[in-house]
């Protein structure tokens, strides 16, 4: 049955004004007036036909400062969400899950530290977000470690560890020049040299660690404002076939790192913040946006993400 004109002509003009409405919440959010979890939270008021409740998902993620349409699949992915869902049409295990996301994520936003610690279990990509962070921020100074194991090929005394003796780590350690240290995978040492993280805080520089759980832990106890950031593979099967794939360890060192890595995984709980290495890039941009930057580069950064 064809409504009449008047009708037509009345729904209309009522579609545009909720298409407009929902444009307002939208925007809203993108300009920081309100949080996303707030216009959530009014879409499940009751009223089916408020704005917030007739939005879709998909665009209320999307309108979140930072997050780009690409994130926004792969989060409603990940939350069992399906695409055409609106928001006052989620079930109630489907708003706890969101609301849950939104408030997670809302708290995210709110750390901010000139000392972030990136770990994670062996394999999960944490070299390749920090050689990503040097490459484009070079602002941030990230530490270098002192270690004894041998270097691989490629690696560069001085740029990617300080390889040095059993002695000569000894000697750091009596010196008191290292923040923190730890035996890794039952074998070698590794440690974090303290002054030029000193002298990069004093200076209003933000500093990256990227260490194992055990340093990560230390550093926690005697910088307690550092914030630790947990890096995830996306699934355990996606980490397996990364370390086998590096090719870099034999059949043993790969056992015992993956042993290593179960346990490491427990230990998620204790981290500030969990960031999942979908793409190394997207992840990266996660762990900066933990950094206190100078406002030019947060501007920048930000421009970069959109
Ligand atoms: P790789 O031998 O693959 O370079 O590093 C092995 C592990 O040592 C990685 O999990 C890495 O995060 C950790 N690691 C590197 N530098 C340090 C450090 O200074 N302190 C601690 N505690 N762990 C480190």
């Amino acid at each position: 049955m064809t409504p009449p004109p008047v009708d037509r002509a009345a729904a209309a003009k009522a579609a545009v004004a909720a298409r407009r409405a929902r444009a307002e919440v939208k925007h809203d959010v993108a300009e920081r007036r309100r949080t996303a979890l707030d216009a959530a939270e009014a879409g499940w008021q009751g009223d089916v036909t408020a704005p917030e409740a007739t939005l879709r998902v998909r665009e209320l993620l999307t309108s979140i400062p930072g997050i780009g349409p690409t994130r926004v699949a792969r989060i409603m992915d990940s939350l069992g969400i399906a695409d055409s869902k609106r928001v006052g049409g989620l079930g109630v295990r489907q708003r706890a899950i969101l609301g849950d996301w939104l408030s997670q994520r809302e708290a995210k936003g709110r750390l901010r530290s000139r000392l972030v610690v990136l770990a994670g279990p062996t394999a999960v990509g944490k070299g390749t977000v920090s050689t990503h962070i040097r490459e484009h921020h070079p602002e941030v100074l990230l530490s270098i470690s002192a270690t004894t194991r041998k270097p691989r090929p490629g690696e560069i005394d001085g740029v990617h560890y300080y390889f040095v003796t059993d002695e000569e780590f000894d000697r750091k350690i009596r010196d008191r020049e290292l923040l923190e240290y730890a035996t890794v995978h039952n074998s070698y040492r590794y440690g974090t040299p303290r002054p030029p993280i000193d002298a990069a805080l004093d200076k209003g520089r933000s500093v990256l660690l990227e260490i194992d759980l055990q340093g990560a832990r230390q550093v926690k106890a005697v910088m307690p404002e550092a914030v630790l950031v947990f890096l995830l593979p996306p699934t355990w099967e996606e980490l397996v076939r990364r370390l086998i794939g590096r090719g870099t360890e034999d059949k043993a060192e790969q056992q015992r790192r993956l042993e290593t890595a179960k346990i490491e995984l427990a230990a998620q709980d204790e981290f500030d913040v969990k960031v999942v290495n979908h793409d190394v890039s997207e992840a990266a941009q996660e762990v900066v946006d933990l950094m206190t930057l100078p406002a030019a580069q947060s501007k920048a950064a930000r421009a970069h993400k959109a």
